[in-house]
């Protein structure tokens, strides 16, 4: 990573994506490099993209199933620890106060030193999935997540709140942590892969990640990348 901070004492990465493959497409070359170097890594589902299709004969339950069964594979072939479907509606994101609930559950159970999401801020972004967890991620993990009288309940079940020392957004338009892909970028295709219902035969992936990856790592002393905005925060 090459902003120079230390994480040697990170344990635990936790991703909270949209939709399955929003993981894969923007970090499985960094999430399978942490995995390799024994980092605990959790990722938790929002949705379960069951109304990502253009084919009709297809249900969301049919496509919902389809979708996590492709996520888990994804997972297996990066080597995440974890994953947790919220099984929220697809499309139907909003970050409210039910959504924060939902996500800060997973953070005070999991403890990540390290929340990856989207960016929330970013210009335009087209998804209202990805916006919406996105900026329910972003107000989970400050100051909801660490402070006890937010959701007490969690407290009353004995989940104790967390502070979390880093946020990272993909999707960024200015990143300032920049990942080596190039040992991983495999990896990734592979896990890419695995989303069969998205990407088919995943034929065409290869050109168009490893043109992009490379774009990423243009003003870096390696081939390929993928980047993050880090916020960080005291603990
Ligand atoms: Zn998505």
């Amino acid at each position: 990573m090459t902003d120079g901070q230390d994480r040697s004492e990170y344990q635990t990465y936790m991703w909270v994506v949209a939709h399955p493959d929003d993981a894969e497409f923007s970090s499985a070359g960094t999430i399978t490099k942490l995995s390799r170097q024994g980092k605990r890594i959790i990722l938790i589902q929002v949705t379960s993209g069951n109304r990502g299709t253009t084919d009709r004969s297809q249900t969301p339950e049919t496509l919902g199933t389809t979708r996590e069964k492709e996520q888990l594979e994804a997972a297996r072939r990066e080597g995440i620890d974890e994953v947790v479907f919220l099984r929220q509606g697809d499309g139907h994101i909003v970050p409210d106060i039910d959504l924060r609930e939902k996500i800060v559950k997973q953070i005070r159970i999991h403890k990540p030193d390290v929340v990856i999401t989207h960016d929330p801020f970013r210009p335009y972004a087209m998804h209202p999935d990805h916006r919406g967890v996105g900026q329910a991620t972003h107000d989970s993990v400050y100051p909801t997540a660490r402070d006890h009288l937010y959701f007490p309940d969690h407290l009353a079940e004995g989940i104790e709140p967390h502070k979390t020392a880093e946020i990272w957004y993909f999707g960024s338009e200015a990143p300032d942590v920049f990942v080596d892909i190039t040992d991983t970028f495999e990896n990734k295709i592979e896990a890419l892969k695995a989303h069969v219902s998205q990407v088919g035969d995943g034929a065409k992936l290869d050109e168009r990640l490893r043109e992009r990856s490379r774009e990423l790592a243009k003003d870096q002393p390696f081939e390929l990348a993928e980047a993050f905005k880090s916020v960080k925060m005291n603990r």
